[in-house]
């Protein structure tokens, strides 16, 4: 039966790579990375119930398992390349695994990044995916790199995932508008940007927890605080129409699921990673700056402090 389900995986994920020694089918994959690369490798979990509803159509589940993890490559600056896949599901459920790899493929694809292997376990349904990439050596973005003075900017916008978890867990019958539901369940992972900036911005990070977690984390690692004018912040019209401006600054700055890429960039670049970005068709915001250490603070248009308490998502919080 697990052989039954490898067969289908490795039929409907096959993508040609030259560097590609030995993929699925052998008891490692073997591949060649280029020279002169570093590899980048990150690997994420999706647990059902904690990272999708029950119930999540099988494809959404494998293009986002895919998503959540080229977005850390792109945060990296990342060029994406192999994944391998660990699925455990709760019976040899054939519908299940088709739709799940016809989602993962719809997005890998666009990368030509192939499955080179993973492994098929019988439990309660969770999907782990790793992949692997290359940055030419020494120029990955690192989260350390931030320094006091830099300009700090978001691509797209926040919120839209988060809110639409909201309006599907409070069922308040109002419904989910499709704009936000299609950020829940089918993220954009920001590779294109994530290349464009290196070499331009000094740090970034991916948006997953809230943009005041994950900011968090790049001051932390930098030694340095950041301070955001909430006036700027990037929410989409359909965020706004349904919750009103406050409440969408809030699912933006706290939310999480956002996939977007936060970086902080000396003043004397901007300039040159718009242009960047623009050529990549990735829009991006300026939110605020860095500052010397003192922790993260949110600014209304009158200069007040409005520091949200909440920052984002937490796995283990009590
Ligand atoms: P082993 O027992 O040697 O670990 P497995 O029987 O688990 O091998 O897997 C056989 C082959 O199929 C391996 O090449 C493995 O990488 C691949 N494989 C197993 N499960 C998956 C999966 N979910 N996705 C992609 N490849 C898989
Ligand atoms: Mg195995």
């Amino acid at each position: 039966m697990e052989f039954d389900l490898i067969d289908i995986i490795r039929a409907r994920t096959s993508i040609a790579r030259a560097d590609v020694v030995r993929g699925i089918g052998d008891d490692a994959a073997l591949l060649a990375p280029p020279a002169g690369h570093e590899l980048a490798v990150a690997i994420d979990t999706l647990v059902e119930g904690v990272h999708f509803l029950a119930g999540t159509a099988p494809a959404d589940i494998g293009w986002k398992s895919l998503a959540v993890n080229l977005s850390d490559l792109a945060a990296m600056g990342a060029t994406p390349a192999w994944a391998v896949l660990s699925l455990t599901l709760p019976r040899a459920d054939r519908a299940f695994v088709e739709g799940f790899v016809d989602g993962f493929v719809q997005l890998a694809q666009r990368y030509q990044l192939a499955l080179v292997g993973g492994d098929t376990t019988c439990g309660p349904l969770s999907v782990s995916v790793a992949v692997h990439g290359f940055v030419p050596a020494g120029q990955g973005l690192l989260r350390n790199a931030a320094q006091v003075g830099d300009r700090l900017f978001v691509t797209g916008t926040l919120g839209d995932a988060a809110a639409a978890l909201h309006c599907h867990l409070d069922r308040d019958g109002t419904g989910v508008p499709p704009a936000l539901h299609a950020r829940m369940v089918r993220p954009e992972p920001r590779v294109a940007a994530g290349q464009a900036l290196r070499g331009l911005a000094h740090a970034a990070i991916d948006v997953s927890d809230g943009l005041l977690a994950d900011l968090a984390h790049v001051c932390a690692a930098s030694g340095t605080g950041a301070c955001i004018e909430v006036a700027r912040m990037p929410c989409s019209p359909a965020l706004v129409s349904r919750f009103g401006v406050d409440a969408a600054r809030g699912y933006a700055l706290s939310g999480g699921d956002d996939y977007e890429l936060c970086f902080s960039i000396p003043a004397d670049r901007v300039a040159a990673a718009t242009a960047a970005l623009e050529r990549v068709g990735c829009p991006a915001t300026r939110i605020g700056s860095m500052v010397e250490s003192g922790g993260i603070h949110v600014y209304d248009e009158q200069g007040g402090d409005i520091t949200p308490q909440r920052r984002g998502w937490e796995h283990f919080a009590a």
